[in-house]
């Protein structure tokens, strides 16, 4: 937990929003400013700074991150069409300093 960081805020329910989906390890929300149609967040519940700051202990924390996301997206109008994005560092996006899994799907992400 960090005191400062918005996903810990939301984790402590000290700050609202919408929850997809929870298990003991993961939470899933929907993106606040949505950039494509279905904009879901899929976050770690551990605060992990970001991908750069990942432990070899987070290896099965990083593979359940990935299981959500696919069950998630089994959920999609269209199963098969969604990205999977993680922004490293200020200067690639990062703006909330906790990792996360940007799902997006609806639009083709068409600049990657
Ligand atoms: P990034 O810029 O990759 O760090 O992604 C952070 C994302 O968190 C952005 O897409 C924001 O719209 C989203 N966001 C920020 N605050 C909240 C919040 N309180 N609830 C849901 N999503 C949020």
């Amino acid at each position: 937990m960090s005191a400062e960081c918005i996903f810990c805020k939301i984790l402590n329910k000290e700050l609202p929003a919408t929850v997809v989906e929870e298990s003991d390890d993961i939470i899933v929300i929907e993106d606040i400013a949505p950039k494509a149609p279905l904009h879901y967040l899929v976050i770690p519940k551990k605060h992990i700074y970001n991908v750069s700051k990942l432990e070899e202990e987070d290896a099965h924390l990083m593979g359940k991150m990935m299981l959500m996301a696919k069950k998630i997206a089994q959920k999609l109008p269209d199963p098969k069409a969604f990205g999977l994005i993680i922004n490293n560092g200020a200067e690639a996006g990062q703006s909330v300093f906790h990792l996360h899994a940007h799902l997006v799907s609806g639009k083709k992400m068409t600049d990657l």
